[in-house]
């Protein structure tokens, strides 16, 4: 796909000592725009999804995920901890107590099993680039790049402009995974350095989004235009839930404001599935995905045929298969 914008030379990058908080680097991703990619995940999100699969994307700040299943019970958190937040009793039992928590993360340093691990770290521009540059090769040869993701990236509007500009200038393709939910000052600010713009719609009537994510879809919509007016391309991610957002009625709808736009290279349908519950538990929070079946392929067969039917390309699992 040709570039929307032309390169920035290297002398005009921002600043590539910005940081951020990232919460996972992921290299070899084939989902999160063309080609193979590292998509970097950005910690932070303004809406609240119920089925969120990255619920250590939600909370601004670090956390620490506990995993007793893996604990050998060594004790040395326990030693670290300079408030008494991890205890282990007489019979082997460890707790967690995050209430008095502060944050420090020394048991995190100590614990060579994997119990506790860290969500979410600062990270300078220059730093992510490093790991991102390993890959170029793959990149070049893929017609692949490096993927902003979540949470919502835009919200660490600076780092996130300065990682983006820092891709762009290296000629690696940019994507932007983005819920929408932000200013649109924040797009303007970072769009110039961004090939494509993959957008979460997750509803398209206001009163269930705002059930279902807390935060009614009409900045989501109104950015979506502006992305429209302003020529820059986008791939619409639709997640499908049942008993959500499953009806012919919501999807045809959807799919008939979508076929009103110019800038839309596809639809991808993702399947709902539960599978991140544990990671709730593990940060100590109670699971609010939906106890429903993940759609089947006949399902989603059927959702790809009513978007299909407004002249959109449909994505499905089974095209990635
Ligand atoms: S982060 Fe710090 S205060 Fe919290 S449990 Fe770990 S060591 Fe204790
Ligand atoms: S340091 Fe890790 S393995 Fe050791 S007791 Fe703490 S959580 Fe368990």
């Amino acid at each position: 796909m040709a570039r929307n914008v032309p390169i920035a030379p290297p002398t005009e990058r921002a600043s590539d000592t910005a940081t951020g908080l990232v919460f996972d680097i992921k290299r070899y991703a084939v989902h999160d725009g063309p080609g193979i990619r590292t998509t970097v995940f950005l910690k932070g999100c303004s809406l609240r999804c119920v089925w969120c699969h990255n619920p250590e994307a939600i909370a601004h700040g670090p956390e620490v995920f506990f995993y007793p299943d893996r604990c050998i019970a060594c004790g040395s958190c326990v030693e670290a901890c300079p408030t008494g937040a991890q205890t282990l009793a007489d019979d082997g039992h460890r707790t967690f107590d995050r209430s008095t928590c502060d944050l420090s993360l020394q048991c995190v340093d100590v614990c060579n099993s994997n119990a506790l691990m860290l969500a979410g770290k600062q990270l300078t521009v220059d730093e992510v680039m490093d790991e991102v540059r390993e890959d170029a090769t793959f990149y070049r040869v893929s017609g692949g790049g490096v993927t902003l993701s979540g949470g919502e990236p835009l919200l660490q509007n600076e780092f996130a402009t300065a990682l983006l500009n820092a891709c762009n200038a290296e000629g690696f393709h940019t994507s932007l995974d983005s819920c929408g939910q932000v200013p649109w000052s924040f797009y303007e600010r970072a769009l110039p350095y961004v090939d494509l713009v993959l957008y979460d719609l997750k509803h398209i009537h206001a009163d269930s989004h705002k059930e279902f994510t807390g935060a009614s879809n009409r900045r989501i919509i109104q950015n979506l235009r502006k992305l429209n007016e302003r020529g820059t391309p986008v791939e619409i991610r639709m997640l499908i839930v049942p008993t959500v957002n499953d009806s012919e009625e919501q999807v045809g709808q959807a799919a008939e404001f979508l076929a009103g736009m110019d800038n839309i290279t596809a639809v991808r349908l993702l399947a709902y599935h539960s599978m991140a519950v544990s990671k709730y538990t593990s940060l100590g929070k109670d699971s609010t995905m939906p106890d429903v079946e993940s759609p089947d392929t006949d399902a989603m067969a059927k959702v790809a045929e009513w978007v299909r039917g407004y002249g959109l390309t449909v994505i499905t699992p089974s095209d990635d298969a």
